[in-house]
């Protein structure tokens, strides 16, 4: 079903990093723009620093595990397939393929040598 009439802003919220930011549209097919669909679902927001109408952000999007909303920074989400949020990724990681594994191993080494 279409929604035509304007509706209040709505507010994507971060489950895992607490990011908060208003977004426009939630799905596959960004309004205003021309032949692009989004690979998931997404929470899509107008990008406010381009001019250019078809310009969007994703802003973020659910996990297909646990259904929680989630960035799409690094270190809240990862896109395989599907998207998964960081807990469903660190409870599953051995369902990931091992690139992905390795990929997840360094950047858990670089964020511990960034905080001592
Ligand atoms: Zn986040
Ligand atoms: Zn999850």
């Amino acid at each position: 079903m279409e929604q035509t009439s304007e509706s209040p802003q709505k507010t994507f919220t971060c489950q895992l990093c607490g990011l908060c930011s208003a977004f426009t549209y939630y799905g596959q097919k960004p309004p205003n723009t021309r032949a692009i669909v989004l690979l998931e679902e997404c929470f899509v927001t107008k990008d406010p620093f381009s001019p250019d109408k078809e310009k969007f952000l994703v802003l973020g999007s659910t996990c297909s595990l646990c259904s929680k909303c989630v960035c799409v920074g690094s270190d809240c989400s990862l896109f395989y397939t599907k998207r998964f949020c960081m807990s469903c990724v660190n409870k599953h990681l051995d369902q990931f393929p091992h690139q992905i594994q390795a990929e997840l191993a360094k950047k858990k080494q670089n964020s511990k040598a960034a905080v001592s």
